[in-house]
């Protein structure tokens, strides 16, 4: 069995789906891997490194024509796969949300695809999840960038010349992404505080020694419960409540980092051009959550915008601006996901429809789209 990684045709993008690192992991297995020239070499991993750990080193045609598995960090386009073989397994990042077509594309070329995106928020699903490991990145990637957009130190330091005082960071949206840059925060020295809209995130806010800005829940406030780790519903009241003491918090901030998604629906609002304009000149919003719609308003994914003397971020790449850590990461989840299903006696995959996983991640097999969220868009 072969598994492939094509290079990267995504501007911007500089993480890969396999690393060295994992190449003789995959041999260790019983999996011969083959990399198209380049593949690695935005994040720093030259093909020499590849083939120093037993890759074969091809072009896109051959690594296409030889794959069993193709594994990506980003959706490929239909035409950079022209020449795969049908049947052909093609997992990882597929942003399954963002383009229809391109799933049916994927149909039409007969390859299995499978959304790691997709993966369910348990325990044995952990060790596979591409939105975590990658969001944990992003958390700290948006701190370290606004860190450096700032134009004050985070840290409280005591000088001959007079003190200067920490800033105030502010994390709205307490998930992976979140808890990583409260932790970064924290580390820089801010005065770290974060919201979110469970309230079971006040414990992990307080045990990273952050502030929770949440208002008292009062009875009638909680109208469903949190579920699968998603955030239950709230009462109107209770989010009028809560809207004012977070506004009144924001003005006061340096630095507001926003994370908040919502998976397979437009990210929530957050902030509002109002609120930004209450922010001192020169505080810095980073919106992890552009490319999703946004928490911020005003915000761009991929561009920094200036709006009443405040710096928004709309950060979209910040898993690829530590490319390094990201794919070693990335390639490690596609890694165990496939060691999952791996037949050690037959050497070969064996990923049952029926597998509560397989079912969840697969889009598209035998020509046809079959994820149940997908086909009825599609038709
Ligand atoms: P996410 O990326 O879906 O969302 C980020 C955060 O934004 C979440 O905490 C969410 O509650 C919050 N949010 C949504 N709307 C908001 C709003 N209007 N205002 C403020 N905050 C808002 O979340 P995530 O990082 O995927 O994590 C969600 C939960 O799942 C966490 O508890 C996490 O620990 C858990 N998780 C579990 C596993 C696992 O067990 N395998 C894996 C990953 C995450």
């Amino acid at each position: 069995v072969k598994i492939s990684v094509l290079a990267n045709q995504v501007a911007g993008e500089h993480r890969t789906a396999i690393t060295p690192s994992i190449v003789a992991r995959y041999t260790k297995l019983g999996l011969s891997t083959v990399v198209e020239s380049g593949a690695g070499s935005a994040a720093g991993f030259l093909d020499e490194a590849y083939a120093a750990q037993g890759a074969s080193i091809v072009d896109r045609k051959e690594a296409l024509a030889q794959a069993d598995v193709l594994v990506t960090v980003r959706p490929p386009v239909p035409a950079d796969l022209m020449g795969v073989r049908k049947g052909t397994k093609l997992i990882g990042g597929l942003a399954p949300f963002a383009d229809p077509a391109r799933m049916a594309a994927y149909a039409e070329l007969g390859v299995e695809a499978m959304a790691l995106e997709l993966l369910p928020r348990t325990t044995r699903a952990q060790a596979m999840d591409i939105l975590s490991s990658q969001a944990n990145l992003a958390g700290y990637h948006a701190v370290a960038r606004a860190t450096t957009e700032l134009n004050r130190c985070l840290p409280m330091m005591t000088t001959a010349a007079g003190s200067i005082a920490a800033a105030k960071a502010f994390v709205m949206g307490v998930g992976v992404a979140g808890l990583q840059a409260i932790a970064t925060a924290r580390r820089l020295g801010a005065v770290v505080s974060a919201t979110d809209v469970r309230p079971e995130t006040r414990e992990q806010i307080m045990s990273l020694g952050a502030k929770p800005i949440f208002e008292e829940i009062q009875d009638g406030d909680q109208l469903t419960a949190a579920v699968g780790g998603y955030a239950g519903e709230m009462s109107e009241a209770y989010r009028q409540r809560q809207a004012a003491l977070v506004s009144g918090h924001i003005a006061q901030q340096d630095m507001v980092i926003t994370t908040a998604l919502i998976p397979g629906r437009p990210a929530p609002r957050l902030i509002s051009d109002a609120q930004i304009a209450s922010m001192k000149p020169g505080s810095v919003v980073v919106d992890l959550a552009a490319e999703s719609g946004g928490n911020v308003e005003g915000a761009i994914a991929g561009e920094m915008v200036m709006r009443h003397g405040v710096k928004i971020i709309g950060l979209v790449d910040g898993p690829s601006q530590v490319a390094v850590d990201a794919s070693n990461l990335f390639a490690r989840n596609c890694y165990n996901f496939i060691e999952a299903y791996w037949d050690k006696s037959e050497r070969r995959l064996a990923m049952p429809t029926d597998d509560a996983l397989i079912e969840a991640v697969t889009l598209t097999r035998h020509g046809e789209i079959v994820h149940p969220r997908f086909v009825q868009a599609a038709a």
